[in-house]
């Protein structure tokens, strides 16, 4: 349960404040194995992930998508640091603020 103050962080979010998002499977390694993650620029993934992102990796729509699913379920979305993430049907969304 996220306090009044992370809920309203969360809806205030627009892709240009994040860094990635994640889609994947949940209950699963969320390194990557089990789902995607999708970054908003090369360099500042680079930067944050401490190995190069490639470009086919820069997806800022699967970005803009994820946070719209964690936006939408808000109620029963979580904060961790650095982020946000909810399940939804088995999958898990997550986004990572700058
Ligand atoms: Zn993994």
């Amino acid at each position: 349960m996220m306090s009044k103050t992370e809920t309203r962080t969360l809806l205030n979010l627009t892709v240009n404040d994040l860094v990635s998002a994640y889609n994947g499977r949940s209950g699963k390694c969320a390194c990557g194995c089990s789902g995607r993650h999708s970054y908003m620029d090369a360099d500042l993934g680079t930067a944050r992930r401490g190995y190069a992102v490639d470009a086919d990796e820069v997806r800022p729509k699967s970005v803009a998508r994820t946070l719209t699913k964690v936006q939408d379920h808000f109620d029963t979305a979580e904060s961790f640091p650095g982020g946000f993430s909810v399940d939804v049907d088995g999958r898990l969304f997550a986004v990572y603020v700058r």
